[in-house]
């Protein structure tokens, strides 16, 4: 079956690939715990190949390894961390990184139209903790779409 009728090519109905395809079993297979979604934030934030990145204190790209008992990277060389969920909507959050990650799903897959007492029983956080949850969220999503709309424009 055609995605799009003839006609148009220009203007199609359905949206490229994004957070909102991945499905339930996708997801947990890509995020099966905190460390995975620890990796990803690495990945994006600072190691694309997930071991390189720039040392500020070695002022070049170091090797750096998972630290043992935190949530945080080392550089092979000096010792510095980095702490990938500093400056993040995560940081210092009693939630799990994992939750954070199936909530901001949820969200996705259901184009932000999950209520909080919803999240509230699927995540199992208080009400006043999903509402919190669900309100930086969507500052991220927001903040993201219009990151890759002015990319598409420009
Ligand atoms: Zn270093």
């Amino acid at each position: 079956m055609p995605e799009r009728a003839p006609g148009h090519r220009n203007n199609p109905v359905r949206r490229r690939s994004s957070e909102s395809d991945l499905s339930l079993m996708e997801f947990m297979r890509e995020f099966p715990d905190d460390a995975a979604c620890l990796d990803r934030l690495w990945r994006d934030r600072f190691a694309p190949d997930g071991h390189t990145a720039f040392c500020p204190k070695c002022e070049r790209d170091r090797r750096f390894h998972r630290t043992k008992t935190r949530a945080s990277y080392t550089c092979d060389s000096c010792g510095l961390h980095i702490h990938p969920q500093k400056g993040t909507i995560f940081e210092r959050s009693s939630t799990s990184l994992h939750l954070w990650f199936y909530a901001m799903y949820l969200m996705a897959s259901t184009r932000c139209g999950i209520s909080a007492k919803q999240m509230e029983r699927e995540i199992g956080v208080t009400y006043k903790q999903a509402h919190k949850m669900m309100k930086r969220i969507r500052t991220l999503m927001g903040r993201r779409r219009d990151t890759a709309q002015r990319r598409r424009r420009g």
